[in-house]
């Protein structure tokens, strides 16, 4: 069988070139973004400070990572040179995530509840609460990220957006889907999955923006586990569980330390005090990008200030110089407002990252006549794009001279033919 680092896909100028720290620390070649934040002291108890003096401690800290990870992206330096310090970078994220979510400004309705109390409810109807839906090796996911031993998908439940064409509406519209999940438990599926040979760590939903807190204490807890007791806790929730994994300490050794990249797969509709947390923390992006304009967004996903938002988020990220796949799905009837625009934004604006132009839409939830939540206002939504919808977003791709062919053709059931 071909091993994930012989894939053709490597050889491919565009994919090496923007996926380039993901495939070497899926290769454990080089360490995840959370194991050199766990090398930057921080200088304050995070318990005890101001919510301020930890922004200004992570501004800090975040410039001492930049000056360490690129000496270490160019081999200039080793892990094995740092040692651990404690408290670290990891620690302030922690700490920063648990104040947010006493006035949840997670994502950019910045609904301000105390989501620790549970009496009031932003959009996303959470309290402090995760859940995971499933984890599993997802196997259909983008070749890169896929690979050979698939992707360790974390599923959350709940979304901060509310598309009526949602492709996981189980999950993304019932906050009582799945089992609760504290971060430990995280930690361990992360860990189960990485060992059973998963690529990367693949965190999602709905949408895993609104479980920051969860997430960025799970990465602070990740290392090679020896707790063999919890493991039937969290399995309940592990959708291949069936299938005889061997779990090699192997798939994941970095100089003695459990090393996994980490992706976020995401509609980014969170706000920026998010972004900066995740910035050490994500190894590779896996964003969506929807909606061409806000009345679309609106009309389909009752989600206002949508492009600014987003675009504004893929924009960062770009210019942060991360290790990014965009992804589009194309609509029924939306090809001229939402495939163009957004794809005519991406090559202006992020020229040159790679982007998956789906071509897997079908009418779900409240767009699907079939269902018993269908609502009439969607019937423009009520069918599969056409064929020539389909090429001309192909086409049209093509023109702007955006990188989609490789991470979009292998699974398409649409010729190339334009
Ligand atoms: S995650 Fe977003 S939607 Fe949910 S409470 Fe926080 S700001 Fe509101």
């Amino acid at each position: 069988m071909l091993s994930f680092a012989s894939l053709k896909v490597w050889e491919k100028p565009e994919i090496k070139r923007n996926l380039w720290w993901y495939y070497e620390v899926a290769n454990n070649r080089k360490p995840a973004k959370y194991l050199i934040c766990r090398r930057i002291p921080a200088e304050i108890n995070p318990t005890k400070a101001e919510e301020n003096t930890l922004w200004d401690m992570h501004e800090k800290l975040s410039k001492e990572f930049q000056g360490l990870f690129n000496k270490i992206a160019e081999d200039k330096l080793s892990l094995k040179e740092l040692p651990i310090a404690k408290p670290n970078f990891l620690d302030i994220k922690v700490e920063l995530a648990k104040r947010m979510l006493k006035h949840c400004n997670f994502c950019r309705w910045n609904c301000r509840v105390d989501r620790t109390l549970g009496t009031k409810h932003g959009t996303c109807q959470l309290e402090s609460e995760s859940r995971v839906s499933s984890y599993f090796h997802h196997r259909g996911e983008e070749l890169p990220i896929r690979g050979t031993g698939g992707s360790g998908t974390i599923f959350f439940t709940s979304c901060n957006m509310r598309c009526a064409f949602c492709q996981n509406g189980d999950i993304s519209h019932d906050k009582y889907n799945g089992v609760i999940f504290t971060p430990y438990m995280v930690a361990l599926a992360m860990w189960q999955l990485r060992l059973e040979g998963c690529h990367n760590i693949n965190l999602v939903g709905g949408e895993p923006t609104i479980h920051l807190h969860t997430i960025v204490e799970a990465i602070s807890l990740l290392r090679f586990f020896d707790d063999r007791k919890t493991l039937p806790q969290i399995m309940i929730a592990k959708a291949d569980g069936f299938l005889p994994y061997r779990m090699n300490k192997g798939n994941a050794l970095y100089h003695d330390e459990f090393n996994t990249p980490i992706l976020w797969n995401s509609n980014m509709f969170m706000s920026r005090e998010t972004l900066t947390i995740l910035r050490e923390i994500v190894d590779i992006w896996l964003p969506d990008f929807k909606f061409g304009n806000n009345k679309c967004a609106v009309r389909l996903s009752r989600t206002p200030w949508y492009f600014e938002t987003v675009s504004d988020n893929h924009r960062t990220i770009y210019e942060w110089g991360e290790n990014i796949v965009i992804r589009h799905l194309v609509m029924p009837n939306h090809v001229e407002c939402c495939t163009k625009p957004v794809l005519r934004w991406i090559a202006e604006n992020m020229p040159g990252v790679p982007v998956n132009v789906m071509d897997q839409y079908h009418p779900d939830c409240a767009c699907n006549p079939n269902d018993p939540n269908y609502d009439p206002r969607y019937s423009d939504m009520a069918r599969y794009p056409t064929r020539d919808e389909v090429l001309e977003a192909y086409r049209y791709a093509q023109e702007l001279g955006i990188p989609f062919e490789e991470i979009t053709f292998e699974r398409s059931v649409y010729g190339y033919n334009v």
